[in-house]
């Protein structure tokens, strides 16, 4: 199929693209990228008004599949990804049998390629049975054929020091990244929101911000001893995006992801007791949410990873301190960064102007927002075909939407399974209009193709 996208503003943050450029796109690749394309027999897909950019990756999802299947699957989490205008995305490894071996990675592997709406990479456990006892078997899993190159036990910290120093020097031989979940059990246990004046108010048990912030500074004192490759999942407070940024000015090989719920959503949310707003790590304060906009803002932060944790409805809505962490976001982080990153001041004129260069304190311009939702993700692992560059003899991976539109999120019409998102009716400004994996559509006019 020949298509030709005609007068959208392509942002590209591989060859740093920004302005109006058509694609011609055949067989699968880019063929070529410039104003006034013409090509006989392309079908026309007419994109103006709208930005173009290279397909979203998101580095850490939950499909639940398998063990979980009521919650969500492959399939319903590739539709909501497409849908969200994702190409490519994570599963961690937490799911029943866990993904610590190469079976286990290679069947999630073939029934994403089977579903086919996104490229699914899956995340290897790091230890066996993520008991954190002893490692998996990480090097089985880098040769198998979902060729894992990174490794988490996400959902639960890697408690033993010794554990990790092993993972991060053995996994230097085949250049794979160990991805953690930065909580220090002991001081955490039974804790139920972050840690401060909301939780003494509601009286629940609180999970200090010094409890991700320590192993934070171990992870990286780890990273920095071994030379290995360090992942932080969901960076949530100032203290931690703090040491992320001191470590990197000192040469530390690590990349940190935050979460669209810690870029919006403060411990406030709690004082509602609607459980949709328990998560982990827990949303945080004012001046962490700062904070993480900053570090995103001033690159501290590669990527913005959406977490998104599907719970069954008879799971999560139950009373707060039963409700097991966890919310949505593939369907909704595209819009949450324009609507409060890049249109925070002024929506109209930031996203159309939306150069890099605005340096309003947790702003981001255009171009940079789409940076953290595409090349900088992709930029931490090996995820060959995404991210960009747009460019001839690329894989046609991209996402097309209307970076004005306004929505409001409907719980029920989301594609996931689940229904637990924290922002039901809320307005936000950025739709997706088209969602092209290798060429084809899987959306099209804001409709799954699958
Ligand atoms: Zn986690």
């Amino acid at each position: 199929m020949k298509l030709l996208l005609t007068g959208g503003r392509l942002v590209d943050p591989a060859t740093r693209h920004d302005g109006v450029a058509d694609v011609l796109v055949d067989d699968g690749r880019v063929v070529e990228v410039g104003p006034g394309l013409e090509a006989a027999g392309a079908e026309v897909v007419d994109c103006d008004g709208l930005v173009a950019c290279p397909g979203l990756v998101d580095l850490h999802v939950h499909l639940r599949e398998p063990g979980r299947e009521d919650a969500e699957t492959i399939e319903t989490g590739s539709r909501a990804a497409a849908l969200g205008g994702y190409t490519a995305v994570c599963p961690m490894p937490n799911t029943d049998p866990v993904a610590d071996n190469a079976g286990v990675v290679e069947m999630v592997a073939a029934r994403g390629r089977e579903v086919g709406l996104v490229d699914v990479f899956p995340v290897g456990a790091v230890t066996l049975g993520q008991r954190g006892v002893e490692l998996a078997e990480l090097g089985a899993m880098a040769r198998s054929a979902a060729r894992v190159d990174c490794f988490s036990d996400d959902g639960l910290p890697i408690r033993e020091a010794r554990l990790l120093r092993l993972a991060l020097e053995y996994t230097r031989a085949f250049d794979a990244v160990i991805a953690d979940h930065a909580e220090d059990a002991s001081l955490t246990d039974g804790a139920q929101m972050h840690e401060g004046e909301v939780s003494a108010m509601l009286g629940l048990a609180g999970w200090p911000a010094a409890a991700e912030e320590m192993v934070v500074a171990r992870d990286l004192l780890l990273a920095q001893l071994t030379g290995g490759r360090l992942h932080l999942c969901h960076v949530s407070t100032g203290g931690a995006v703090e040491l992320v940024r001191a470590a990197k000015a000192r040469g530390v090989r690590v990349t940190a992801e935050a979460a669209p719920h810690h870029f919006t959503l403060t411990d406030e949310a709690a004082r509602s007791y609607d459980p949709v707003f328990k998560v982990n790590p827990p949303l945080r304060e004012k001046a962490d949410v700062e904070a993480v906009r900053q570090g995103l803002a001033d690159g501290t932060l590669d990527a913005i990873a959406t977490d998104h944790a599907p719970h069954a409805r008879e799971d999560k809505e139950v009373e707060w301190a039963a409700a097991p962490p966890g919310m949505l976001g593939l369907q909704t982080a595209l819009a949450l960064s324009l609507t409060e990153l890049v249109g925070q001041a002024d929506p109209e004129r930031s996203v159309q102007t939306g150069a890099g260069g605005d340096t309003r304190p947790g702003h981001l311009g255009l171009p940079t927002a789409i940076e953290r939702l595409t090349a900088g993700p992709a930029r931490c692992r090996r995820l060959p075909g995404h991210g960009g560059p747009v460019a001839p003899g690329a894989p046609a991976n991209l996402a097309v939407f209307d970076p004005v539109a306004a929505w409001t999120v409907d719980r029920a019409k989301l594609a996931s399974r689940a229904r637990n998102t924290p922002f039901h009716g809320r307005q936000l400004r950025g739709r997706v209009v088209h969602t092209l994996l290798r060429g084809s559509f899987t959306v099209r006019d804001g409709q799954a193709q699958r």
